[in-house]
């Protein structure tokens, strides 16, 4: 096999690990214990959004810093090798998320994106407080 065959192949089994991984199960976790009830890996949703809260018009994607290229942000580094696989790759990501975002908008829906990067220790709690507040406050009565 090929070089790019067998990068493919890795990406394509990292797609499938994603569907519940760490960050997402913190995100989910404490949400849930704050009382919010939500969907998860809604498919028929643009972008198949990681959460969705439906009493609150608001979708959560909890994303990977390096698939989904965090600006300015220490986990997002370009490979020094296959770089025109990588700049492909994801820069293919971003533009995705980019049309999957404005697609929700039109459709009326909030969108509050986590980054795995935010999920760390230290600042662990202050993005999931401030992610409830986002929240809550597109509760619409
Ligand atoms: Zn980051």
């Amino acid at each position: 096999m090929d070089n790019h065959d067998s990068k493919t192949r890795s990406y394509n089994m990292s797609k499938i690990r994603s569907s519940d991984t760490k960050p997402e199960q913190i995100v989910r976790k404490y949400l849930f214990s704050k009382g919010l009830r939500y969907r998860k890996n809604v498919r028929n949703l643009p972008g198949c959004p990681d959460i969705v809260l439906k009493k609150y018009n608001t979708v959560v994607f909890v994303n990977g810093c390096f698939w989904h290229k965090h600006e300015g942000c220490s986990k997002f580094v370009w490979p020094s090798s296959n770089e025109n696989y990588w700049k492909k790759k994801i820069l293919g990501n971003v533009k995705r998320d980019e049309e999957n975002y404005a697609k929700l908008r039109d459709l009326g829906w909030n969108i509050v994106t986590v980054w795995e990067c935010e999920l760390k220790k230290p600042v662990r709690e202050q993005t999931l407080s401030n992610l409830y507040i986002k929240i809550i406050s597109q509760r619409r009565d």
